[in-house]
C-alpha cells in the first residue's frame, strides 16, 4: 500500500481542521458511537489483524488477543460508558473560598483541544495506536492516526479497515516514514501523541514547540528489577520476570530491562534467580520445542534490531549462562540472561529491547536505589519485596512511571491506573481517562452578575489613597 501523499497530508489536516468546526465531533452520543465503531472494527477483523502481527512480529495470537485486541475492546467499550462521568462540568460553588464568588456561576468544563496526531511505533501496535485514538475520540478531538512503518502488515490491514468503521471526516489513518512525520509535524495540531523512543521524541517536541503545541511523551528506556535479599520465593520472582522479559520477545517498553541482585545478606541470590529462570524457560518450551523452534515465542522485529541486539551481546563482558542462541534467518534469539555485568558494560547503556537480560550484583537494596536514581527515571520499577519497610524506601528513594512489587508485565491490565512516564520516560499519561484528559483541556467558565457592580467600583483607576486603605 504507498504511502500518504504530502498532498493528501495536507489536505487531511485542512478537512480535519474544517471538520472540527462544525463539531461534529462534539456530542457525546458521536463519540461514544465511534469508540464502539473501534471495538466493532477489532472484534470484526481480529484474525486479520492477529494475522498481520504474526507476519511482522511472530507475535503468537495468544499475545496478541490477551494483551493487544481484548483489552483495546474492553477499553472501546468502557469509554463509551464512562464518557458522561468524564465530561460531567465540575461545578465549583461549594468551594470557592470567596463565598460572593458563588453567584458568578464558577464551573470547570472538560473541552476538547481540537485536532491531534497520534505517532504510534511498531511493538504493540493495536494498543499503542487505538488507545491515544481512543483518548482523541472520547474527548471530542478529530485525530490523525500515523502508523509506524515498521509493522507494515498491521499498517497495511489496519489503512483498508479503518475507513469503513470510523467516520472519515473525524478520523484518518496516514501511512508512511520519516519524510510523512516530517511533513505533519510542519503543520499546526492541537495534540501530539508520540509513543517511541527518547531520540525522535526530541525531534517531535522540537518540531510541536514552533506551534506550541501540547505534547504527550510516552517512551522507554531501562526498567530494572529489584530484588530483596529477604524475598523467600525466588523461583516465583524469576517465573514472574521471565514472563515479562520474554512476552514480544522482549519488545515492551515495559520489559524487565535488567535485575539488581543483592548478594550481600544472601549469597547465591543469583545462582538461583538463573536456576529458576532456566526452569521456567524449561517449563515454557519443553525439550524438541526450543524458544527458536515455538510458535509461543516472538521474533526480533527486523533485520536492523536483531543486528542491533546481537551486537549488544557481542560488546557485552558479561557471561551468558542461560540462552544465547539465535537465527538470523527467523530474527529469533533464545531469551538470554548475563552475569557479571558492570554499569560500564554495552547493555547498560541504552535500553535493550530483547530477549536479554543482564544481572548486575549489588551489595544492598539502598546500593540498589542509588543505583536507579543515579541514572535516567525508568518507565517502571519491579521490586520484589514482602517488607514494607524496603518497599517505603525504594519508593521515597526513586522515581519511575510506575512502580510494581512482586509481577513484571501485568500492571497493564489494570484500567484504573495511569500509564506514562517520568523525565526520560515521557510525560502525560494515558489508559481510559488519562488519555481522555490528554486531548482535553479544562476550560474556566465564569458568569460575573452585572448587578455587583458597585462592589468593584475602587478597582478602577484613578486610584487614591482612600481605595489604597480600603
Ligand atoms: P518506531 O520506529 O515505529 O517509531 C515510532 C514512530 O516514530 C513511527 O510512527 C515512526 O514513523 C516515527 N519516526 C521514527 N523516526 C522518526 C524521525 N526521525 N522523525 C519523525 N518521526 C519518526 O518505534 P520505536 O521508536 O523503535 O519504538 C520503540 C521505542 O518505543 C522503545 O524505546 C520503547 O520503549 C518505546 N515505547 C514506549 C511505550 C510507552 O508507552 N511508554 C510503548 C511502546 C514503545
Amino acid at each position: 500500500m504507498p504511502y500518504t501523499s504530502f498532498d493528501e497530508i495536507e489536505q487531511i489536516h485542512t478537512d480535519l481542521h474544517k471538520t472540527f468546526k462544525t463539531k461534529l465531533t462534539l456530542p457525546l452520543a458521536f463519540r461514544q458511537h465511534q469508540a464502539l465503531q473501534l471495538a466493532r472494527m477489532l472484534k470484526e477483523n481480529h484474525a486479520r489483524i492477529a494475522d498481520a502481527i504474526w507476519q511482522d512480529l511472530g507475535k503468537p495470537a495468544f499475545e496478541v488477543y490477551l494483551c493487544e485486541i481484548n483489552p483495546i475492546m474492553e477499553r472501546c467499550v468502557l469509554t463509551a460508558q464512562r464518557l458522561p462521568g468524564w465530561t460531567q462540568v465540575e461545578n465549583r460553588e461549594d468551594i470557592v473560598s470567596k463565598p460572593h464568588q458563588k453567584q458568578w456561576k464558577p464551573r470547570v468544563y472538560k473541552a476538547p483541544k481540537g485536532v491531534g496526531v497520534v505517532i504510534a511505533p511498531w511493538n504493540y501496535p493495536v494498543v499503542l495506536s487505538f488507545q491515544p485514538l481512543l483518548g482523541a475520540i472520547a474527548a471530542g478531538c478529530c485525530c490523525v492516526l500515523k502508523l509506524s512503518e515498521v509493522s507494515s502488515h498491521f499498517a497495511e490491514a489496519v489503512a483498508d479497515i479503518f475507513p469503513r468503521y470510523l467516520d472519515q471526516r473525524a478520523y484518518r489513518v496516514v501511512l508512511g516514514g520519516v519524510p510523512e512525520v516530517t511533513r505533519l509535524l510542519e503543520l499546526k495540531w492541537n495534540h501530539i501523541f508520540y509513543t517511541g523512543n527518547g531520540t525522535v521524541a526530541r525531534v517531535i517536541s522540537a518540531a510541536a514547540a514552533k506551534h506550541l503545541t501540547p505534547v504527550t511523551l510516552e517512551l522507554g528506556g531501562k526498567s530494572p528489577v529489584i530484588i530483596d535479599p529477604d524475598f523467600d520465593d525466588i523461583e516465583l520472582a524469576a517465573k514472574r520476570i521471565f514472563w515479562g522479559k520474554t512476552s514480544n520477545s522482549g519488545q515492551i517498553c515495559v520489559s524487565p530491562d535488567y535485575v539488581l541482585v543483592p548478594t550481600k545478606s544472601r549469597p547465591g541470590l543469583m545462582e538461583e534467580l538463573v536456576k529458576g529462570f532456566q526452569k521456567a524457560y524449561k517449563e515454557s518450551f519443553p525439550e524438541g520445542s526450543p524458544a527458536l523452534e515455538s510458535e509461543s515465542y516472538a521474533h526480533i522485529i527486523n533485520e536492523l534490531h536483531y543486528r542491533r541486539v546481537e551486537r549488544l551481546l557481542e560488546e557485552t563482558k558479561g557471561k551468558v549462562v542461560t540462552g544465547g542462541g539465535k537465527d538470523p534467518k527467523t530474527f529469533k534469539m533464545e531469551p538470554t540472561i548475563l552475569t557479571g555485568i558492570t554499569p560500564e558494560d554495552a547493555l547498560m547503556q541504552g535500553e535493550n529491547f530483547g530477549p536479554v537480560l543482564p544481572l548486575l550484583e549489588v551489595d544492598t537494596v539502598d546500593d540498589a536505589i542509588e543505583f536507579i536514581s543515579s541514572r535516567n527515571h525508568p518507565l517502571v520499577m519491579y521490586v520484589f519485596s514482602d517488607n514494607e519497610e524496603v518497599k517505603t524506601r525504594i519508593r521515597e528513594g526513586t522515581a519511575s512511571g510506575a512502580l510494581i512489587f512482586n509481577d513484571t508485565f501485568i500492571q497493564l491490565d489494570v484500567n484504573e491506573m495511569p500509564f506514562g512516564g517520568v523525565g526520560e520516560s515521557g510525560h502525560g499519561s494515558q489508559v481510559l481517562q488519562y488519555t481522555f484528559e490528554e486531548f482535553s483541556y479544562k476550560r474556566s467558565c465564569l458568569t460575573i452578575p452585572k448587578e455587583i457592580e458597585p462592589v468593584f467600583k475602587t478597582r478602577y483607576p484613578p486610584y487614591s489613597q482612600e481605595t489604597f486603605d480600603l
